[in-house]
């Protein structure tokens, strides 16, 4: 079970995917090269992954079938099963701000996909400011990084969460 990383007294929650084949070797979420981007963007906007947020995923398993490098998609089924169990974390954990990383993340915790036009806009539920991002696994299959790329927007965003956080 791959459950989380960083610090449990972060104000800033962040809610990936599934664990892949380096997370589940390691027992921590976003350690392969997808979390070395995500934390490249947390340090361009001032964020210590380590000590300044709390990492965890819509499913805390690796799904089955994922053993090689094959990505799968994941079931509405596999995503409603952790559902409660990602809201226990998002209880315990109580952030300010929840960033949301791709469509399961945006399923998981709002019930709606569509990350291309729900991306880098502020949702409120109860106290909680949530904003979904692009998953960083999305801009190493889309790897451009100039004005207007993804990782451009990407780190748009990510200067909204930090004015907010700040
Ligand atoms: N992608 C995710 O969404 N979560 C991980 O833990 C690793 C990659």
């Amino acid at each position: 079970m791959v459950l989380s990383r960083g610090n449990p007294k972060a104000k800033l929650l962040i809610i990936g995917e599934a664990p892949g084949p380096e997370e589940n070797r390691k027992g921590k979420p976003f350690v392969g090269r997808a979390g070395q981007l995500l934390d490249q963007i947390l340090q361009s906007a001032n964020f210590d992954p380590e000590q300044d947020v709390f990492i965890t995923n819509s499913v805390f398993r690796m799904p089955p079938g994922e053993a090689g490098k094959t990505f799968r998609k994941l079931t509405l089924k596999e995503i409603e099963y952790y559902r409660p169990f990602v809201f226990e974390i998002i209880r315990l954990i109580d952030p300010l701000i929840m960033l949301l990383t791709g469509n399961t993340a945006c399923l998981s915790v709002l019930e709606k996909s569509g990350i291309t036009s729900l991306y880098g806009k502020w949702k409120q539920m109860d106290r909680y400011w949530i904003m979904p991002i692009f998953h960083p696994s999305y801009l190493l299959r889309n790897p451009i990084s100039e004005p207007g790329s993804l990782k451009a927007l990407m780190q748009d965003d990510l200067k909204k969460v930090r004015k907010k956080y700040d």
